[in-house]
């Protein structure tokens, strides 16, 4: 059955381009992939077509992209929303370890429950893709994939690869037996789908070297002749807090990303967490390895001490999706990381103007020249920007047709209602005071910074009504 969706529609093509179309119809074909739009007067005479059904988005709702988190720690929503007092390795130590632990201890129980709780919970986030770290044991990542391909919603899962830890009942035994373990998790979660037809397949697996510290030379070096083996993505951590990039120099006597490069892990089909501690010409590096970035603000805040150079790495070109980074990150919602991310873009901003000003009072020459460089005039993001990011920059950094309402793409959408057409009035924290009837640019800038659940009325993966 196709489906034919009338009413608004909101998508961001390009950074920083907000496209609002009203009064448009959307034909998805039995695929669940975009056919193509169409003008309402040919929609409403193929909405008797029976071979057709045909969806109204009500006045005052609005149809765009789901979000996709590009990092988020399956197993730590056990402890979402607690722990958050500690430095990074110690946390790890205390509360992360220990509830990867207690998973793998019972994935078909304990795992079942949290793997499917953190389901529903993305759904009802709006939240249509994910690229989850797991934990180590294969069975939990299998239970984590049954999981999302049940619930219809794009798992990328990551079974964790790890011969080394402060943890010694937490640990692959040795890099052999970590690297038999990931090859075989390849071949048993495409297990899971290779029956299906190809738009019914949901999850597939990423190779995951949790971090440097984690991970030894022979073990990453392995992964990256997996990974170039069997075409699989690439996830890990990068330049995330001062403690672990000191660790890792200290250790290796090189940086992480160097580390990642010489073991063949920073490619097209890698997404690296974080890389806050970046400098400008490593986010060149990554640009030309293809290399995308998760950037999560809200763990950043906690475990960084430092704020992404997210402007730098736009400017750059360098591919950037938004991460949750649970349990980093205290909540699995991408609306907030939006927010937060322009929020830390900002701050970034207000302390490179008061600096620039500051040089000007005390060294005018240097002040006046550095105005000569080509970068971008502010630090700052802007929302539509980070709108992107979390639609469209995601699903490029997974390689998902997805992201943007373009003919060929597949459907992944989010009903957005803003006023409730019985009452008239505003839902959830939004309050009207003149009748809303086009979507306007306003208006989505409304629900983007006050919108939450209670607006969303609908989410749908490949064509699927999930919500
Ligand atoms: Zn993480």
């Amino acid at each position: 059955m196709k489906n034919l969706f009338i009413g608004s529609f909101v998508d961001t093509p390009q950074l920083g381009k907000l496209r609002i179309v009203n009064d448009q119809a959307l034909l998805v074909d039995e695929q669940g992939n975009i056919a193509g739009a169409i003008d309402v007067d040919e929609a409403v005479s193929l909405s008797d077509n029976p071979q057709i059904q045909t969806f109204r988005v009500p006045t005052g709702s609005f149809l765009i992209p789901t979000f996709c988190d590009l990092h988020l720690h399956a197993p730590q929503y056990l402890y979402l929303g607690t722990g958050l007092h500690l430095p990074l390795m110690e946390w790890l130590n205390e509360y992360a370890f220990k509830a990867e632990e207690k998973i793998d201890d019972d994935p078909e129980g304990l795992g079942h429950r949290v793997y499917s709780s953190l389901a529903n919970r993305l759904i009802r986030s709006g939240t249509g893709a994910a690229l989850l770290f797991g934990t180590i044991c294969e069975e939990s990542n299998l239970v984590l994939a049954e999981t999302f391909q049940s619930a219809g919603l794009r798992g990328f899962i990551g079974k964790l690869s790890m011969d080394k830890s402060s943890r010694p009942t937490y640990v692959e035994a040795s890099s052999d037996a970590s690297l038999s373990a990931a090859e075989r998790f390849i071949h048993r979660c495409r297990d899971i789908v290779k029956a299906l037809p190809a738009n019914k397949q949901f999850v597939e697996p990423v190779l995951t070297p949790r971090f440097v510290p984690t991970c030894s030379d022979e073990l990453l070096s392995g992964l990256g002749r997996l990974a170039s083996k069997h075409g699989v993505k690439i996830q890990s951590h990068l330049a995330e807090a001062r403690d672990q990039v000191n660790w890792v120099k200290l250790e290796r006597g090189v940086d992480d990303i160097d580390v990642f490069d010489r073991s063949s892990l920073l490619t097209s089909r890698t997404v690296q967490a974080h890389c806050t501690f970046l400098d400008p010409s490593s986010l060149v590096v990554l640009h030309e390895k293809g290399t995308a970035i998760a950037h999560c603000p809200l763990s950043n805040v906690y475990f960084s001490s430092q704020p992404f150079r997210l402007r730098e790495a736009l400017d750059l070109g360098v591919n950037v999706g938004l991460g949750s980074d649970v349990a980093g990150g205290y909540t699995a919602d991408i609306m907030n990381a939006m927010r937060q991310a322009v929020i830390a873009s900002r701050i970034r901003e207000s302390y490179r103007s008061e600096n620039e000003q500051e040089i000007q009072r005390t060294q005018p020459l240097e002040g006046s020249s550095s105005q000569s460089t080509n970068q971008s005039t502010t630090l700052a993001v802007h929302w539509t920007e980070a709108l992107y990011l979390a639609t469209k920059g995601g699903a490029e950094a997974l390689g998902l047709s997805s992201g943007s309402f373009i003919p060929g793409a597949a459907f992944d959408a989010q009903q957005i209602s803003l006023i409730d057409n019985m009452s008239g009035k505003g839902i959830g924290q939004l309050d009207f005071f003149e009748p809303v009837t086009n979507i306007t640019e306003d208006l989505i800038e409304k629900w983007w910074c006050l919108g939450n659940e209670q607006n969303r009325t609908g989410v749908w993966v490949q064509g699927c009504k999930l919500l």
